[in-house]
């Protein structure tokens, strides 16, 4: 089983560990790949999308072929999990600035997202979140990150901060305003590969 991170631009290393310390968790034997080429997709069993910068990230997968290959997959039912820059990138609606800087969204999750909404208020900060489906508080480190305003048929909020979505689910795919990355608690990661 071979585990993808889109690796263009952001927080991908801290992911590829994370997908590492999964596997071994769940005791799994696979590897983790560093994508950056279309023919790399074409191997993986579960992909990544990083945190970043979600403009500069968009641009990259359009330009390096990755955009149409990730939005095929994503309807084919492979498993994606998209955090901070990747969660604004799943949604299929954004705010003013995702349509002032033509930020091409993948459009796959259905949900409308406020880009930089806990920028706003402070650079960075952590939270210990409920999440469904786990039986303890996720630690959630959030970095300039998004809000989910709203969803909307098949996606369901797995999360709430002072009552705005921080996490959704719908069907394959799972989308994080905060960086599970860098929380050494890799059972975000393993919910990714459980549904492999
Ligand atoms: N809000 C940023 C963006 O949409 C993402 C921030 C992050 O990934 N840390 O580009």
């Amino acid at each position: 089983m071979i585990a993808g991170v889109i690796s263009v631009q952001g927080a991908a290393p801290e992911h590829v560990h994370a997908l590492q310390d999964a596997m071994a968790g769940l005791g799994l034997h696979g590897e983790v790949i560093a994508v950056r080429r279309p023919e790399q997709l074409a191997s993986v069993s579960c992909v990544v999308i990083p945190g970043g910068e979600s403009t500069t990230i968009s641009k990259l997968l359009l330009r390096l072929g990755l955009y149409d290959p990730m939005v095929r997959m994503g309807e084919e039912g492979v498993p994606i999990l998209g955090t901070c820059a990747g969660c604004v990138l799943l949604a299929r609606e954004g705010d003013d600035e995702v349509e002032r800087t033509g930020t091409a969204l993948l459009g796959l999750m259905d949900m409308k997202v406020d880009r930089n909404a806990f920028g706003r208020q402070r650079e960075s900060f952590e939270a210990p979140l409920d999440i469904k489906g786990m039986n303890a508080p996720f630690p959630g480190v959030f970095i300039r990150g998004p809000i989910i305003e709203r969803t909307w048929g098949r996606c369901e909020a797995l999360s709430t901060y002072q009552g705005r979505i921080v996490m959704a689910r719908q069907d394959n795919m799972l989308a994080t305003s905060f960086h599970p990355e860098l929380s050494r608690d890799s059972r975000l990661h393993e919910m990714l590969l459980r549904m492999l």
